[in-house]
């Protein structure tokens, strides 16, 4: 039987209301963006049934789209009021990046695999997400071109924040990573405040590993 566009919309609701609202994920902006973004868009064709599901997925090259949860709540941690300017390390399959593009004014997003950053920038231009760029190359370095940026959003896990990104962030920015090994990490919760670095940690969480250097920057 075939899925129609509506029973996408029930399944999202349901997403948002069991997994998202119903796990204490109270920012509105954040719930209207995971109820608008077509999660089974970002997915592969073949795992369209399962996009709504309460874990990561594989998307190839043995990396993941996010557990919707876990995009919601790095979203609300982000503090997003509409004007910011983003970065995201890891684009994946460009699904943090629609949803961040729904609650900040510019997203920069940079993927190291070229496959994934060809598909989701042509995914994101296909759905319209006008204000989010896409760009190839090594986020750990950041990316200087944009820069500064009122947040930094990492999602993939490495042994320590690279200083290349704290650089990268403005006073009074907030910066979100895992940190840790390879089989569990701290999502870190990191704000420039006078200079100095004030960090907490928001939970524990799994992440597909940041890996340095790329062919392009
Ligand atoms: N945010 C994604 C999920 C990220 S999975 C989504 O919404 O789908 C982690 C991604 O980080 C992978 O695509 C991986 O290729 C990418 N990555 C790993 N190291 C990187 C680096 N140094 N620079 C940019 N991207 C990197």
């Amino acid at each position: 039987m075939k899925v129609v566009k509506k029973d996408y919309a029930d399944k999202r609701r349901r997403m948002v209301d069991e997994q998202i609202r119903g796990r204490g994920v109270r920012d509105e902006r954040v719930l209207q963006a995971m109820e608008g973004v077509e999660r089974h868009r970002f997915v592969p064709e073949r795992m369209k049934e399962c996009a709504y599901f309460d874990e990561a997925l594989s998307i190839g090259e043995g990396q993941t789209i996010s557990q919707p949860y876990m995009v919601a709540l790095m979203s609300e941690c982000l503090e997003l009021r509409g004007d910011e300017s983003v970065l995201e390390v890891g684009t994946g399959s460009g699904y943090q990046a629609a949803v961040l593009s729904c609650l900040a004014r510019e997203v920069y997003s940079v993927e190291r695999v070229e496959r994934l950053f060809l598909q989701s920038r042509e995914r994101l231009e296909m759905l319209g997400y006008r204000n989010v760029h896409v760009v190839y190359g090594d986020g750990s370095r950041g990316y200087e071109k944009e820069a500064p940026y009122d947040r930094i959003i990492v999602t993939a896990a490495g042994s320590k924040v690279p200083d290349k990104l704290l650089g990268q962030l403005k006073e009074g920015g907030i910066l979100l990573m895992p940190v840790g090994g390879a089989f569990m990490q701290k999502l870190l919760k990191i704000r420039k405040v006078k200079g100095k670095v004030l960090e907490e940690c928001v939970t524990y969480c799994v992440f597909v590993g940041l890996v340095e250097g790329s062919k392009r920057n």
